[in-house]
């Protein structure tokens, strides 16, 4: 007789999960959809102080658009969604988008990056129907500072008891931090304990050259990682999978978090990715700085099948470029000319 470990007793067959592969073979399995391009912050590397003339409503897609078209992403095995903007809690639908988009089948793990400033009514609920990670972008801890990089007066201590609130309700808290010479580096050291002694992942985005971005001088990751070096101690590489993206991972011994860079420019990581960015206007971008993609509100808003649909996202995803177009070269730059506040990161 077959004994109980081995025995198929009452098993359904697995169904196989799908694999989308691009011209290259990488394997494309994390999307991040980014819900609208407004935004109540006005982070200087990020968006002028007077915003920018921003995408008429009309040619933003409906949440159920939204959520037809990430259905049929996640038939092809994009499993990841990582939900951005513009500030995605500035949508009035995005809780919801984001509980439904957690229910499609084929979706594994949806998370948000957020300014933190509008979440904090948000989070139970979100918590409750299975949100599993935030991302903060959190630049300064001290009230001046902050200001100075937001140009908002959102109090960091609101941000930081949003992020309190989080952890106590069992979800993943990483803090996002971009570091402009002069202006908030002195928040290094502060920010990177705050982090650690709570156990959460705190990652270095270098500064890219785009847009608002190509106005400032960032700081060296090189030098970012020195500077905790020299305050925490030594930084050990993590070789286990601690995310869906880029950040190349650090532990340190006397501290349960860790601290992570998102190196664009210099670490050009481009022979690993995985992702493709879906906008508020349903273009669907294979590359960050690149022009590639394809626009699916067209057929979308014509009346395409699923099939139709599900088709063209394979096409555009096998013409994935090779690599970014970034340029250390601020006048290079923007070739492929795009806000991060209408694609989200
Ligand atoms: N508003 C949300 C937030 O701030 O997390 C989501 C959108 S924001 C565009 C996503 C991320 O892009 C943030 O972590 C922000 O710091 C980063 N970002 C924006 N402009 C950047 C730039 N020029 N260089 C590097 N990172 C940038
Ligand atoms: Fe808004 Fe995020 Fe851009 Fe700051 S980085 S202006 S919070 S979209």
């Amino acid at each position: 007789m077959a004994t109980s470990a081995e025995s198929n007793f009452l098993k359904t067959p697995q169904a196989e999960a799908p694999q989308l592969l691009d011209g290259f073979g990488r394997v494309i399995n994390y999307a991040r959809v980014s819900l609208t391009d407004r935004c109540n912050f006005r982070c200087l590397y990020c968006m002028p102080q007077g915003g920018r003339p921003f995408i008429p409503h009309e040619r933003i897609l409906h949440h159920e658009e939204m959520l037809r078209l990430c259905a049929r992403m996640a038939e092809l095995g994009i499993s990841s969604y990582k939900i951005t903007g513009g500030e995605p809690l500035c949508r009035k639908d995005a809780a919801i988008f984001i509980k439904q988009l957690i229910a499609l089948p084929g979706v594994r793990e949806v998370s948000l990056t957020t300014n933190g400033s509008l979440i904090a009514p948000q989070l139970e609920d979100l918590a409750a129907h299975g949100l599993k990670s935030v991302t903060f972008s959190l630049d300064a801890m001290t009230p001046e500072a902050l200001r100075r990089v937001t140009r908002s007066d959102t109090p960091p201590g609101e941000i930081l008891a949003s992020m309190d609130l989080a952890a106590a309700l069992g979800l993943r808290v990483k803090i996002n931090t971009v570091l402009l010479k002069g202006l908030n580096d002195a928040e290094l050291v502060p920010l990177t304990r705050y982090a650690l002694e709570r156990g959460w992942h705190i990652r270095f985005i270098e500064l890219m050259p785009v847009g608002e971005g190509k106005q400032f001088a960032g700081i060296a990751p090189e030098e970012v990682f020195r500077n905790i070096e020299a305050q925490f101690g030594q930084l050990s590489p993590v070789s286990r999978k601690t995310g869906n993206g880029p950040a190349v991972m650090y532990s340190l011994e006397s501290y349960p978090g860790l601290v992570g860079f998102i190196a664009a420019l210099s670490g050009r990581f481009c022979a690993s990715c995985n992702r493709v960015r879906l906008v508020s206007t349903g273009f669907l971008k294979t590359c960050l700085c690149h022009e590639a993609g394809i626009d699916l509100r067209g057929p979308l808003r014509e009346g395409a099948s699923d099939a139709k649909l599900t088709q063209i996202i394979r096409d555009a995803v096998s013409q994935k470029p090779q690599g970014h177009v970034f340029s250390f070269d601020k006048a290079k730059a923007d070739v492929a000319g795009f806000n991060m506040n209408s694609v989200g990161g």
